[in-house]
């Protein structure tokens, strides 16, 4: 049974998803405007984990985490640079996938990946549906949320923030997308085209246009409701998005379509960097480039793992150093258990393995505890580390621990199943993904040839029992 903290209820509640086998999951993605920081990354990291979990638990998933190509900074970043929206959004969108990649956040298991301007129909949709309501209205060809309205329909306003609504000072308006918590206020839905070369989309209603564009918190209820229908089951992102833009996002949807906009929300914390904010002006703002100086992009995930996803993780340079080696060791151990040849029945460690299988899954079924999960494996690896080393563990025991480890990495994502994928050589790698999908089709024929290659090649492929396959370097011992 899963528990997840619901920002909604500030609880950890059990997690009933609204189908039975089916998950539905909306995470807030990158303003493609500059390079993901850190931080950005960090939240990556923890939403793919949370997708990995209940993957690996049986659910079917729909993962889907939008682009924002066009809000404050992308037009004005874009202007700066000199060029369009579309080429400028395009370059930053790219590297941020090549980033995400390489923390083992792979875009082929996203369900959608909506980009704002391909969604210009369905958010005018609902702002029109706001309009009709009266929830919104249109001042200087700007159009506003109303939040007294809202409230005055029987709706709360504040179900995030726990807001204190009678310092809420009506009939005030902000049009920027972010603002501060102390300005409850009505909120931008379409703003008005203010300069000739600035971009814009017409906007029909009743007749007449307002050319402009959306505000940045009209996509999201646009591109979740679209691709996830409401109430969707979980919402996530950073804490930063808690104010106003969930609690906008709550508003438009449960406004114009009185339904939730989504069961459960989970935030990040954020990552700091020597116990600060990062800013460029503090000369401590990290992009995956500068830190992977100190170690490799999947040490940065096992770092992120070692923080709960509600705590705040201190960023160094030394935390980095330290989780490479951490993650160099756990690798070095995974090879260690395939190099086991020791024959014999004498059973040791099974005891052992079902204690690291049950500590590892009660701790990420309580609102994915990795850290408690880590310190479980680091213990459960110092102890077979040391059987090892005097000659202990045999073969039949090895194989279980390895098959073990390759099974939780589907939650972590910390690369085992690559260890020994000899990435320089590519025939190697066509080979194991052939014997993967044979696999998957049964068959066997075909397993058994690309066996006989392998053998050839100087290496041994075997099943395991959770499907993942097992190759063995025969050269090295
Ligand atoms: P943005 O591209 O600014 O919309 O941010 C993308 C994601 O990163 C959002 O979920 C933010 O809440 C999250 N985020 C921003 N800064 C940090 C940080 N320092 N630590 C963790 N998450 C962050
Ligand atoms: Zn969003």
């Amino acid at each position: 049974m899963l528990k997840v903290y619901n920002t909604l209820t500030r609880k950890k509640e059990e997690f009933k998803p609204r189908k039975d086998k089916e998950v539905g999951i909306y995470t807030c993605g990158p303003t493609v405007y500059n390079h993901a920081h850190i931080g950005n990354l960090r939240a990556y990291v923890f939403a793919d984990t949370l997708f990995r979990y209940l993957k690996f638990a049986g659910y079917k998933v729909k993962w889907v985490m939008n682009i924002t190509d066009v809000d404050d900074k992308t037009i004005r970043d874009s202007k700066k640079a000199g060029v369009s929206l579309k080429e400028f959004t395009e370059k930053y969108e790219k590297l941020f996938f090549e980033d995400i990649e390489k923390l083992n956040i792979n875009k082929k298991e996203f369900f959608k990946i909506p980009k704002a301007t391909k969604y210009m129909k369905e958010m005018q949709e609902l702002v029109k549906v706001l309009l009709d309501k009266e929830i919104a209205y249109i001042k200087d060809g700007s159009i506003y949320f109303n939040i007294q309205k809202y409230i005055d329909s029987g709706h709360k306003y504040g179900k995030l923030l726990k807001i204190d609504m009678a310092n809420f000072k009506r009939g005030e308006r902000v049009e920027a997308d972010e603002y501060e918590k102390e300005n409850v206020q009505d909120f931008v839905l379409w703003k008005a085209k203010k300069e000739s070369n600035e971009p814009s989309w017409d906007f029909k209603i009743e007749g007449k246009n307002y050319p402009g564009r959306p505000g940045w918190h009209i996509e999201c209820s646009a591109m979740s409701r679209k691709n996830l229908g409401n109430p969707f089951d979980i919402h996530t992102g950073g804490v930063d998005l808690i104010f106003p833009h969930h609690e906008d996002e709550i508003a438009q949807t449960e406004g114009a379509y009185d339904v939730p906009i989504a069961n459960y929300f989970m935030h990040n914390e954020h990552l700091l960097v020597e116990n600060q904010k990062m800013s460029k002006s503090l000369g401590n703002f990290y992009v995956l480039e500068d830190i992977t100086k100190f170690g490799k992009p999947l040490a940065f995930r096992l770092l992120a793992l070692q923080t709960h996803y509600r705590e705040k993780l201190n960023f160094t340079k030394d935390s980095m150093l330290q989780a490479e080696v951490a993650l160099t060791r756990v690798y070095e151990f995974i090879r260690k258990l395939l190099w086991v040849e020791k024959t014999g029945q004498k059973d040791r460690v099974s005891f052992l393995l079902k204690k690291v299988e049950k500590e590892f899954s009660v701790a990420i079924a309580d609102d994915l505890s990795t850290p408690r999960a880590l310190a479980s494996l680091w213990e459960s690896i110092a102890k077979i580390n040391k059987l090892i080393d005097e000659g202990l563990l045999n073969k039949k025991e090895a194989n279980l621990f390895y098959d073990f480890f390759l099974k939780i990495d589907r939650v972590l994502g910390l690369g085992l199943d690559e260890v020994l994928q000899p990435k320089i050589d590519p025939t190697i790698v066509g080979l194991i993904n052939k014997y993967k999908k044979a696999t998957v089709n049964k068959d066997y024929e075909t397993k058994d040839k690309i066996r006989t290659e392998f053998n050839k090649l100087g290496y041994k492929i075997e099943d395991t029992k959770y499907g993942i396959p097992r190759i063995t370097f025969l050269g090295e011992k």
